[in-house]
């Protein structure tokens, strides 16, 4: 599976990436950073990558079909 992130969108509340913090994660300054932006996320990872697009609370995660 691949995630699309809307920069945008997100307001560093860093729900993902107490849920999958081997894929998002946060810098000093709340700046997210997806670990396989562009990628397919690893088959071993795509639980905890699910759990955090849910997680999300302004919706800047979509999982693509
Ligand atoms: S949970 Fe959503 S708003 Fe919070 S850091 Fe992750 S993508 Fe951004």
């Amino acid at each position: 599976m691949k995630i699309i992130v809307d920069y945008h969108r997100c307001e560093g509340h860093g729900l993902c990436t107490e849920q999958a913090p081997t894929v998002f994660s946060l810098d000093d300054e709340a700046e997210l950073t997806y670990r396989f932006d562009g990628a397919e996320v690893p088959d071993e990872q795509v639980a905890v990558a699910r759990a955090a697009i849910n997680s999300c609370p302004v919706a800047a995660l979509r999982e693509l079909s």
